[in-house]
């Protein structure tokens, strides 16, 4: 790094404007963060989201995969989209107002390395925040995954795979507090149990609203009936219909997915044809378009499979 401190002070106050206002590390590699911006929040919906940032100056977690950098690039920002997330509970207890707070809150896991060979540029760096400490956060807060579709009786599915739960929090807050009256069903896919973060929250939640259920399930660590299970195998089995109390019915069912790309299975528009083909590896859009609902095709869609994907 050819910069020297005083530049870094200088970067810093040039580039940053928001304070970790708290930072709680679930484990080594999840964290629950809060930022408080310098400027106004701006109003935005749970499912929404905007971007976190560091200067490529800030120092990476060590262990973590090893960066090389253009000496152009050092005084550059990586900048990153975060879904705005929510502990959907306030400090006491109860289902917390969404949006009357001066900080957003993001769950964030740690990307270790890549396949791709291109060291992670973000993630590292964000794992070595502490309270206090400055860092960028975007002004403008957008995305089109959110709650507008749905209705108050709707049948609402929140499936995703690790950090991918952070809208759906958010979404489930604002649910809950408007006294949602359909089912809520959320399910959360992880490789360790240690990776569901708000495992606790989603049970004590489930004990306590009959609307609503929570499927937490894991790739690697196996499950109380000694099961590994994905997203796709909820479906499949049964499980989500059964906790609906009858099949899910497209015409008043709202299904959103968030996260690993390879369970959300967007299909693949070919050019030539304009025809849409699934991917190679089953979905859960492929899986449910076969049951009769229709994923968003663009954001005026109106589909009832809405879907964010976390990378391409
Ligand atoms: C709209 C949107 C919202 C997002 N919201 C969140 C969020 O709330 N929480 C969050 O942790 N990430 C979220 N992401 C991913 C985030 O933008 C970064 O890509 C991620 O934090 C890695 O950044 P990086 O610079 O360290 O690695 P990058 O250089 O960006 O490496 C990207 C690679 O890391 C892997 N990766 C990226 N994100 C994840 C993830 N969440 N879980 C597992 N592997 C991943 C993929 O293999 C991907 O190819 C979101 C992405 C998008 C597009």
């Amino acid at each position: 790094m050819s910069i020297t401190p005083d530049q870094v002070s200088d970067l810093r106050i040039q580039r940053y404007n928001s304070t970790v206002h708290q930072l709680t590390k679930l484990h080594s590699d999840l964290m629950v963060l809060r930022v408080k911006p310098d400027h106004p929040l701006r109003p935005h919906k749970p499912g929404q989201y905007t971007l976190l940032g560091l200067g490529n100056w800030e120092p990476r977690l060590p262990g973590t995969q090893d960066e090389t950098l253009q000496e152009a690039d050092e005084v550059k920002l990586a900048r990153r989209s975060y879904s705005i997330s929510s502990s959907v509970l306030n400090n006491q207890g109860l289902v917390g107002e969404p949006q009357h707070k001066d900080w957003l809150e993001f769950y964030i896991v740690l990307v270790r390395e890549t396949n791709s060979g291109k060291a992670p540029s973000l993630t590292p760096r964000l794992f070595m925040l502490r309270e206090g400490d400055r860092l960028f956060m975007g002004d403008k807060i957008t995305g089109a995954y959110n709650l507008d579709k749905v209705s108050t009786d709707d049948t609402v599915i929140f499936l995703s795979t690790g950090t991918g739960e952070a809208p759906h929090n958010y979404m489930l807050q604002q649910l809950l507090h408007q006294g949602h009256k359909g089912q809520i069903l959320a399910a959360c896919c992880v490789r360790n149990k240690k990776d569901l973060g708000f495992l606790d929250l989603h049970q004590s939640l489930a004990q306590k609203l009959p609307n609503y259920h929570y499927f937490p399930l894991t790739t690697r660590d196996l499950d109380a009936s000694g099961r590994k299970r994905y997203i796709q195998d909820l479906i499949k089995d049964g499980d989500l219909d059964k906790a609906n109390g009858s099949p899910l019915d497209p015409a008043k069912t709202h299904v959103f997915l968030c996260g690993n790309p390879a369970m959300i299975g967007v299909p693949e528009k070919n050019r030539e044809t304009g025809e849409y083909s699934y991917p190679k590896t089953e979905g859960v859009i492929e899986i449910l378009e076969k049951r009769g609902f229709k994923a968003d095709k663009g954001h005026h869609d109106s589909g009832n499979i809405h879907f964010e994907e976390y990378w391409s």
